[in-house]
């Protein structure tokens, strides 16, 4: 199965084949900004999947707290951040899961970072929560 993420203004966009490997609910204070949500939703796929990759992005590289980076990749017109890359997860893209526009994607599992969720924010039982990210 081949999906596509996009911008906002379809400028840019990344297709990924099969399913993600691992999906996740992140309440980190950084997704909260890189967002303008109250968390951000990663889908993490196998390979760099660059060839792949319709731009022009931009890439946006910050330090991590395990010193780790994590780079973002924005689109030059409308701005939206449709993937990136954890130095702490090698051989792995993220993608931003709402710029598949697929409201049957699957569905995270886990939450980081709970310790900045917001107080309003209930998510599912059957979710594992992490402190921090494991
Ligand atoms: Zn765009
Ligand atoms: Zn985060």
């Amino acid at each position: 199965m081949e999906r596509t993420a996009s911008c906002t203004c379809e400028q840019c966009n990344i297709t990924l084949e099969g399913d993600p490997a691992f999906v996740v609910a992140c309440n980190c204070q950084v997704c909260q900004t890189r967002t303008g949500s109250v968390f951000g939703v990663g889908a993490y796929f196998k390979g760099p999947q660059e060839e792949s990759v319709k731009g022009p992005f931009k890439a946006f590289e910050r330090p991590t707290d395990n010193g780790k980076t994590f780079t973002t990749y924005f689109c030059t017109n409308c701005g939206t951040s449709v993937y990136f890359h954890a130095g702490s997860l090698p051989g792995m893209v993220g993608i931003a899961a709402d710029c598949f526009s697929d409201p049957s994607f699957p569905s995270p599992s886990n939450a980081l970072w709970v310790e900045h969720k917001y107080d309003w924010i209930e998510f599912p039982e059957h979710w594992t929560l992490h402190q921090g990210q494991p």
